[in-house]
């Protein structure tokens, strides 16, 4: 049930530093876009706080981490997933009757409540009671994944943990292609690349087997035989060309690799080849 390579590593970190150091607060909104990871990092912060282990916590191991990952921890209550329309007062007032309870083995009692925007208005009034007056050793968890703006009265009543969407890593050959054979104005990109020695001659020993398929195509040879099968369509595009200029563009290239190994001026090269790439 929990996927670790889904757990936010910095808010988990944050969160063991504050156990450990006893200022954990009573009640947490985790907001943040979908995607972002916030039920499973609510339930790693369950198994956190209930931890028994007497190392890194949580350790997933021990009894207590368990039933809080199969879902029969009888300290740990949840509500709310994606299929529901609403959060329903009875549904509130369902879980807070067990907040009032003596934790039965955990050490903290954790309530998480996802999806709060879909709280009814007698809902919410129901939760914001509670987060005012809250019952000893709980912890609140709220998930949303709606600007936490619009939930003003119950976000003044929890401190805010925000969840950002995580940058989309574009492997290096695709990143190669969009720059230096579909964007004319590369500038920022050649000017990066020039610093790095190995990136600039990975990036040109790419480029050069990318237009021995071109060449290939070209002289007739099936497209089914080319390496950048990703790349046809550019492939075809350079197919039109006439020889002298992929002949001037290969060459350029070439020349540019010596002078990478010579670390001699890679930019200047680098900003020729891209004539030569676009100018015909
Ligand atoms: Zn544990």
């Amino acid at each position: 049930m929990i996927n670790s390579a889904q757990i936010n590593v910095a808010v988990m970190e944050r969160f063991r530093r504050l156990t450990a150091n006893h200022r954990l607060a009573h009640a947490y909104l985790l907001a943040g876009p979908q995607g972002t990871a916030k039920t499973q990092t609510a339930w790693a912060l369950a198994q956190l706080v209930n931890c028994e282990s007497a190392a890194v916590k949580p350790c997933g191991e021990c009894a207590s981490c368990r039933k809080i990952a199969s879902g029969n921890h009888p300290d740990v209550h949840a509500i709310g997933n994606d299929e529901m329309d609403s959060i329903k007062i009875e549904d509130i007032r369902f879980l807070l009757s067990r907040a009032q309870l003596m934790a039965y083995e955990g050490k903290t009692k954790v309530f998480i409540i996802r999806n709060i925007e879909l709280m009814t208005p007698e809902a919410a009034n129901a939760l914001l009671k509670t987060l005012e007056e809250p019952a000893p050793n709980t912890l609140m968890i709220l998930t949303t994944s709606v600007p936490e703006d619009s939930l003003d009265t119950i976000k003044s009543r929890c401190h805010v943990v925000k969840f950002f969407l995580k940058k989309e890593i574009i492997p290096f050959d695709r990143k190669v292609f969009d720059e230096m054979i579909l964007n004319r104005n590369n500038d920022a990109f050649l000017k990066e690349l020039s610093t790095d020695p190995q990136e600039t001659s990975k990036a040109l020993r790419l480029l050069l087997s990318f237009f021995r398929d071109v060449l290939l195509l070209k002289s007739g040879v099936s497209k089914a035989a080319l390496v950048h099968q990703d790349c046809l369509k550019e492939a075809e595009k350079f197919a039109a060309r006439r020889f002298e200029d992929l002949d001037l563009i290969m060459r350029q290239i070439v020349r540019t690799k010596g002078l990478v190994d010579e670390k001699l001026n890679v930019k200047m090269s680098l900003g020729l080849l891209r004539e030569h790439i676009w100018d015909y």
